[in-house]
This record gives C-alpha cells, structure tokens and sequence, in this order.
C-alpha cells in the first residue's frame, strides 16, 4: 500500500502561521469535568486549528483525547472556555444556528462506523444532507464519494453485506457528504485490520490534498501519526510538547 512511508518526512513541519479567527476551530482555556467531585479531565487547553492542517492527536489512554475532539466539533460541551468556530463563538449560538453551522463546518469519524443497520450505504451517506432536505441535491456527490472510496458497486448494500473496512468508508463518505472544511476522526483506524486502516489512511490524505478539508485524527499508531503536518501530544489531559 505503501502510504505508511510515503509521507513520513513531512511530520516536522509545523504551520508556521497562525489561521485568522475566520479560518480556524479555536479553543480557549477549555476545561471539562466529570463526577463528583468534579474531576479536570481536559484542565484549561488552548489551541487553533486552521483550515486545511492534518493534525494527529496522541497520547496514553484515559488522557482526553476523545473528550477534546468531542469539544472541538461540538459533539459535547466544555465545563468552561470558549470554542470559536470560524470567529463564532458557539455558546453565543442557539442551538438551531450551532446545529446547523455544524453540519455545514464538521464532519466526524468514529473508531466503530455507526452506520444505520437498516440504510443502505447510500442512504447511510446522505443522512447528513436529510437533515435539512437536501438528500437530493447531495445524492450525486454522496456517489461520487462512496465511488471514489471503492464503493461504487455497494450504493444499495445494507452494513451487514459489506466488511468492516468497507463500512468505515462509507461512514467517511458520510462525515464528507456536507462537504466539511474540518474532519474530525477519533481513533478511525482503530477497528480495521492493517490493510483497510492503510486505505482508510490513504483516503484522509485524500481528503486533505484534494477536497481541502483539515483532518484532525486521534491515532494510537505511530505511522499514521507521522503522516500529519502537526502532532499535539496530549498528557493527563493537558497539552505537551
Ligand atoms: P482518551 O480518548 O484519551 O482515551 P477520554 O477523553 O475518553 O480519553 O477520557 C479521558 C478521561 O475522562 C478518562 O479518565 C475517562 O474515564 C474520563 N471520562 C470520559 N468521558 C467520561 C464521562 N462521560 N463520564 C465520566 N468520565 C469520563
Ligand atoms: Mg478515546
């Protein structure tokens, strides 16, 4: 497959310039807690990502890395600190404008595909569009994806007729179908075999070269953290260098 070396020399560059607040998910002195007492599992973390980056997120189990992705695409909310989404300040939001304002901005890929059993790989890719009535206008694009991620065969497959490798595609299909300028991924590889992880790999690239999009990935393997321009290590539920 040979991706896993191809850009390996590319992890020391770093963004040299910082994104405009038009032009980046921004997290300011985010903090989240959970229990009682409350317990700090992200403590006070700021941090820019701009448009277009391909970002690996690291760090041991347990120390927030999902918790943060959840924040950052607005999946959950923080306990306290502030997230801007190109300039817009989410809590300044109703939940109407923020609903929507995602899912035109973010797209999110999980570990598990969480595809619609009872969908097909079609429908399961146009979900994000049904939400606000545009399956039909996005259904040529939701092919054009699926097709471009070797699927163009299975659109009237159910989940349960494909592999896993072919399902977490689908799923990826569906985080692009809005046409997303952030992909969030947590750990997207982590339930494929070193072949379709290779391939899963392989199409973020994709993503970020051709469609533009900043991926932002939590991974636990070394290789595919190396394949990303900038690296945020993550300890006990701080940033580290
Ligand atoms: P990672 O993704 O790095 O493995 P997580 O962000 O999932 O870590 O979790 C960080 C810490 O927060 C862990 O100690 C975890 O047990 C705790 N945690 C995460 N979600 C919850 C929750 N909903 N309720 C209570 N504790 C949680
Ligand atoms: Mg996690």
């Amino acid at each position: 497959m040979g991706v896993r070396k191809k850009s390996s020399g590319l992890s020391a560059r770093a963004s040299a310039t910082e994104p405009s607040a038009g032009e980046c998910i921004e997290a300011r002195n985010l903090i989240k807690s959970f229990g009682e007492p409350p317990v700090n599992v992200l403590k006070s973390v700021s941090l820019k990502i701009g448009r277009g980056e391909f970002v690996s997120i690291i760090g041991r189990s347990g120390s927030g890395k999902s918790t943060l992705l959840y924040m950052l695409s607005g999946l959950d909310t923080p306990s306290s600190g502030e997230i801007l989404i190109e300039g817009k300040n989410i809590n300044a939001l109703s939940r109407t404008e923020f609903n929507y304002l995602r899912n035109r901005t973010i797209g999110f890929v999980f570990q598990f595909h969480y595809l619609l059993p009872e969908l097909t790989l079609l429908e399961n890719a146009l979900m994000p569009a049904r939400k606000y009535g545009d399956h039909r206008t996005r259904e040529p694009y939701a092919k054009e994806l699926l097709a471009a991620f070797g699927l163009g065969d299975k659109f009237g497959r159910y989940p349960s007729q494909v592999s896993g490798g072919e399902s977490q595609r689908a799923a990826v299909a569906r985080a692009l179908v809005m046409e997303p300028r952030y992909l969030f991924a947590d750990e997207p590889t982590g339930n494929l075999d070193t072949v379709n992880g290779d391939i899963v790999m392989e199409l973020f690239q994709k993503i970020n070269r051709d469609f533009g999009a900043a991926v932002i990935m939590v991974t636990h393997d070394p290789d595919f953290a190396e394949m990303a321009r900038r690296k945020i290590h993550i300890v006990d539920g701080a940033l580290a260098d």
